[in-house]
């Protein structure tokens, strides 16, 4: 029976009005290129995705639209039983307004506050709710401490392995078509790899998920 993989790709949106939002630069297309990838190798996916402005190819893909963080995190969690493996590319706020405006908020003189609070942490509610031979996979984009921070994660997160890449490379992040990595494991195993577009950086991650999962059941 073929693998089920779940994966999150491109921001998430979250509103302030009925025409702003706050939002981020990712472009999806990491999520996007793992997904196309997976399916290629015969992997059932599930691709759940914030707003972006690219499309699947391969017609095996499921894909799911969201655009706040909330509707993310209600469609990971319906999907944690029934999937083999979670790869979780998505750049997800971090926090959200507490309160949404029905009406376009007007311009006046004065200052404006906008109170926000934290999304839930899908990755870490992942991490929590998976049993041994579920495999999970974060991603870790940091502009310093870079390999420190990622490891952090990789413990907080309960991942398998955490995908580093770093603000700080040139033609590496969010918007670009290449990306230079570095894996890094649970088991203490670093691998750097070089810049590459992001459909062969796709095919590094996607053979280090396979080596997992063929040692699981
Ligand atoms: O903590 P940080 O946001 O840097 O962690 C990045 C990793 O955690 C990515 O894999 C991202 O998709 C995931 N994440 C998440 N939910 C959040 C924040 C991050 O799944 N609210």
């Amino acid at each position: 029976m073929s693998k089920k993989i779940l994966i999150t790709a491109g921001p998430t949106y979250e509103k302030i009005d009925p025409v702003r939002f706050i939002g981020n630069y990712s472009s999806g297309k990491m999520g996007f290129a793992l997904a196309e990838e997976c399916a290629k190798r015969g992997f059932e996916v599930t691709l759940i995705s914030g707003p972006v402005s690219i499309t699947t190819e391969n017609k095996n893909i499921k894909r799911i639209d969201v655009e706040s963080a909330l509707e993310m995190f209600d469609e990971v969690k319906k999907r944690i039983e029934s999937n083999d493996a979670f790869i979780l590319c998505a750049a997800v706020a971090d926090y959200r307004p507490e309160a949404k405006s029905d009406k376009k908020i007007k311009r006046t003189s004065e200052n404006l506050t906008i109170n926000l609070v934290p999304n839930p942490d899908i990755a870490a509610f992942v991490g929590k709710n998976i049993n041994k031979n579920q495999v999970l996979i974060g991603f870790a984009l940091e502009t310093n401490d870079e390999q420190e921070n990622a490891l952090g994660k990789l413990e907080r997160k309960n991942l398998d392995f955490i995908v580093l890449n770093s603000l700080r490379e040139n033609g590496a992040g969010f918007k670009c078509d290449t990306n230079k990595i570095t894996i890094l494991e649970r088991n203490g195993i670093i691998t750097h790899f070089p810049l590459k577009p992001k459909t062969e950086v796709a095919e590094d991650i996607v053979d280090k998920l396979a080596e997992r999962l063929e040692k699981r059941i």
